[in-house]
């Protein structure tokens, strides 16, 4: 069996992505932020990501997950799942 080395307090990318539009609207609480904060730093993908949501809502004023077209989505699975698969998963 397979055991993944990961704190149990450790936001994934998945939840990142999930919560990135709560974190550019301040709705995060502290501690959420923290811990998203925490995942960005170790995280480039998530970083662009955010990056990149901030540049959408500067365009389009504001953002949902209904914005996103079901394309775009699919795309960003596709790309979270290949990043899982190569991503940082050495024991240290
Ligand atoms: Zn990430």
């Amino acid at each position: 069996m397979m055991v993944l080395l990961r704190r149990r307090d450790d936001l994934v990318c998945q939840q990142v992505v999930e919560l990135v539009s709560d974190y550019l609207e301040g709705a995060l609480p502290r501690s959420e932020r923290k811990r998203f904060e925490r995942h960005l730093r170790a995280c480039p993908n998530c970083t662009a990501y955010l990056e990149q949501m901030r540049v959408t809502i500067a365009t389009a004023g504001r953002l949902t997950p209904d914005d996103l077209s079901p394309e775009a989505r699919e795309e960003f699975t596709d790309l979270f799942r290949s990043w899982r698969a190569d991503g940082p998963g050495a024991p240290d």
